[in-house]
């Protein structure tokens, strides 16, 4: 219990407060008020507004998107998604078990089924090595389509997430889903500001949802955003996220089934001011990261996960490793006894009573991971 006093008095001292330190909060330390008041005077707090359209051009503009549309949160932004890419219901969907449950709950809202694909150890998020090992035991591409020869079932989607803001091994993913005819997702909502090679995670995939969740890196209070390359695909998420309605000066006239997912003018406003600070809010994440480095290299027992090569994470979450599920446990216990809010990882989805009897291949990274993450205080100092 030594050591773990040790750790505690540490995130106290990182954090400049004796008092309960928490996970992931927001930080308002730039326009917001002034946006939201804007919102106010103006009336226009609701579903059309100057900062809608604003925060898209932003959010397209700092991740490099050809089009950018928002959501009412990051769960809807990958429903749409699947939609958008053609997931149908009966198809099937590759994607990791160690992840948030909004992943594969968007694939559940179509009807397809999920395919869990086990993790590289490196960046904790779907591993190429791992999927090109499914693909060859289990599929085939017949007509321009990818099947699972033993389901003949249609895997039409892969989406892989990047967790904790760490980058997967995307371009090697984006090959592999270009090989064998199936469409690339991103659930880029934890990696706002996540860079593999340099280019922002969620623009290597056909679509790419973030998230402004309130613990997210920057929030809108509740929101989300679908990254798009492709201009036409982006005009066709907002014709649907928007009710599906055929513009028109008076007449209601509407063409598809389509969603009220369109994020409000007042959300909006507070995502224009929490971006404008993004950059600041990851340097000192990264800061953050690079204390707890530090402090764990020179201890036996704890390894503080690094970014992958070629990955430049924003270190939304930083984890830590324990030597076993028992550990993880009495560490878990001490911290948050003691003043400093920890959580596991999620449990795994393969494990969870709606998805445990979908098919999934042998999980050895994600079970072993599983049983030893840690997240830590994580919030920017600003
Ligand atoms: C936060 C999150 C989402 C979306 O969450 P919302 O709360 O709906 O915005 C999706 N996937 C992952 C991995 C997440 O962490």
């Amino acid at each position: 219990m030594k050591d773990y006093k040790e750790i505690t008095d540490f995130v106290h001292q990182l954090y400049g407060t004796p008092d309960f330190v928490p996970l992931s909060v927001p930080r308002f330390v730039g326009n917001e008020k002034k946006y939201l008041e804007d919102c106010i005077d103006s009336t226009f707090v609701s579903s059309v507004g100057a900062y809608v359209d604003r925060f898209e051009k932003d959010i397209a503009q700092y991740t490099g998107a050809t089009r950018a549309v928002v959501c009412v949160n990051g769960t809807n932004a990958l429903h749409m998604a699947m939609m958008l890419v053609g997931v149908e219901r009966g198809d099937e969907v590759l994607t990791q078990s160690l992840t948030f449950i909004a992943t594969c709950n968007a694939i559940a809202y179509i009807g397809a089924y999920p395919v869990f694909i086990d993790v590289d150890l490196q960046t904790l998020g779907l591993s190429p090595d791992a999927m090109k090992a499914w693909l060859e035991k289990n599929a085939e591409v017949k007509d321009g389509a990818c099947y699972n020869r033993r389901t003949g079932r249609r895997v039409k989607a892969c989406v892989p997430m990047h967790t904790f803001g760490h980058p997967v091994r995307i371009e090697e993913i984006s090959a592999l889903c270009e090989e064998w005819h199936i469409e690339l997702v991103e659930d880029a909502a934890e990696s706002i500001g996540s860079r593999y090679k340099g280019r922002h995670t969620g623009t290597f995939g056909k679509v790419g949802a973030l998230s402004f969740n309130g613990n997210k890196t920057i929030t809108t209070g509740g929101g989300g955003m679908i990254l798009f390359q492709d201009e036409e695909l982006g005009a066709r998420a907002k014709h649907l996220t928007t009710q599906a309605k055929v513009p028109h000066r008076w007449e209601f006239r509407h063409d598809a089934i389509g969603y009220n997912y369109r994020m409000p003018n007042i959300n909006a406003a507070l995502g224009c001011a929490q971006l404008e600070n993004l950059d600041k809010m990851i340097q000192s994440k990264r800061e953050v990261a690079t204390a707890y480095e530090r402090f764990f290299a020179g201890r036996s027992g704890i390894t503080f996960f690094h970014e992958a090569k070629d990955c430049y994470s924003n270190y939304w979450l930083n984890a830590v490793l324990l030597p076993s599920r028992e550990e993880r446990d009495a560490f878990l216990t001490y911290t948050n006894d003691h003043g400093v809010m920890t959580r596991p990882v999620w449990e795994l989805m393969t494990d969870l009573p709606m998805f445990e009897n979908f098919e999934k291949d042998g999980q050895e990274h994600s079970r072993w991971l599983a049983d030893r993450i840690v997240n830590l205080p994580s919030s920017a100092r600003v």
